[in-house]
């Protein structure tokens, strides 16, 4: 199986495939953005690759184009968001960074104002 492959026990995987639901603010050929469930702003939505990699490092080896498609994908709902001022995008990148689900995620967070550092 290639990395980029379906895995079957990945919740974003399963959200791709529309078989586990999600408010979907966006879609591009490689990207799906939704609401994340528990957001920490008035806008907190995920941009993921439609093929599963694991962290924003590995999709930058395996497939860089992505990562841009990723960051324009933000931009085009921070946008439809109205988030004129300004927003924030995050990978978080393993356990320790806060990454709990294992299929590459960009957070954007807008619609207040957003500490630095963050916690
Ligand atoms: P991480 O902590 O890995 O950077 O981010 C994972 C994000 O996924 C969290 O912000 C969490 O709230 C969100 N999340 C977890 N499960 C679900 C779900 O089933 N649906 C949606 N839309 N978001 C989820
Ligand atoms: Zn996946």
């Amino acid at each position: 199986m290639s990395a980029s492959s379906p895995v079957e026990d990945c919740l974003f995987c399963r959200i791709v495939a529309g078989d586990v639901p999600a408010d979907v603010v966006h879609r591009s050929d490689t990207t799906l953005a939704f609401r994340d469930v528990n957001p920490q702003a008035p806008t907190h939505v995920l941009v993921v690759p439609q093929e599963h990699h694991v962290d924003a490092a590995a999709l930058a080896r395996d497939a860089p184009a992505t990562v841009a498609h990723l960051v324009d994908a933000a931009r085009m709902v921070a946008a439809a968001e109205g988030l004129d001022d300004g927003y924030r995008l995050v990978f978080n990148a393993g356990a320790q960074a806060g990454q709990t689900v294992f299929h590459v995620h960009l957070h954007l967070l807008g619609g207040r104002d957003l500490g630095w550092p963050p916690g």
